[in-house]
């Protein structure tokens, strides 16, 4: 896993000023020394961090760097210089349910611009879906599905030969995944928007080697944040883990 390819998986620019990695590059030839990677729970940062970043891409290096979020050095210095740490609740109604998530980052103070910029590596979308499956539909959150994937796997657990669930944007209508059982066989349509699953090298096929992560398709030579993916599996085999 080259340097660049770790900078586009981390969004490729500096997350408070926006300093694209891109830019400075072809600026100066080299960005060595001018972006690092800032965990957000320090306390969760591995003791083996420096071994693991120059490590080649793999599943515990992925983890590692979800822990983080990239910023230019001197961000980075301001954020640990004022040093504030702090939690946002979000609330959001839609058909009379209420629903809350909240998050952990750090806040940089600009008093000359008036700002306040909340930093975060956490998925803060509040998005509503619908699940549809044979007869039945859920209204259920972004987040939700993610704390409870619970309703996700016992639908799919239940689907009945040549039948399907579906989930959709229940704001935009965009199908966003859809599960096909035919016979004993299994077809995932993944949409990047869902962000949800995570898929290992293990699952997917022998010759091809990649992972799935938060809807970011990631190989041994590109980092594609637009790919929708198909997994085939036998449905007695099925083995996905929602984030
Ligand atoms: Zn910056
Ligand atoms: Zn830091």
């Amino acid at each position: 896993m080259s340097r660049k390819q770790l900078y586009d998986f981390m969004g490729n620019k500096c997350q408070y000023c926006d300093t694209s990695v891109q830019e400075l590059y072809d600026r100066y030839d080299t960005v060595n020394r001018m972006f690092e990677f800032h965990h957000i729970k320090p306390e969760l940062k591995s003791p083996n961090y420096s071994k693991l970043i120059k490590n080649k891409l793999s599943t515990i290096k992925l983890e590692e760097l979800e822990k983080c979020v990239l910023l230019c050095a001197q961000c980075h210095k301001i954020l640990h210089a004022q040093n504030q740490e702090a939690t946002i609740e979000f609330k959001f109604t839609i058909k009379e349910q209420v629903v809350t998530k909240k998050l952990s980052g750090w806040i940089i103070t600009d008093n000359l611009a008036k700002t306040k910029k909340f930093i975060t590596n956490e998925a803060h979308l509040l998005h509503p879906y619908l699940i549809k499956t044979s007869g039945k539909e859920f209204l259920v959150f972004h987040f939700q599905i993610l704390d409870n994937p619970s309703i996700l796997t016992d639908e799919i657990s239940k689907l009945l030969p040549n039948t399907s669930v579906s989930i959709n944007s229940y704001i935009t209508g965009a199908n966003v995944f859809t599960a096909e059982r035919e016979n004993h066989d299994l077809t995932l349509s993944i949409h990047p928007m869902l962000g949800l699953f995570q898929i290992e090298p293990a699952q997917s096929s022998k010759r091809e080697k990649f992972w799935y992560r938060n809807g970011i398709y990631i190989d041994d030579n590109k980092v594609d944040f637009n790919r929708s993916i198909i997994v085939k599996s036998k449905f007695n085999d099925l083995k996905f883990e929602p984030l």
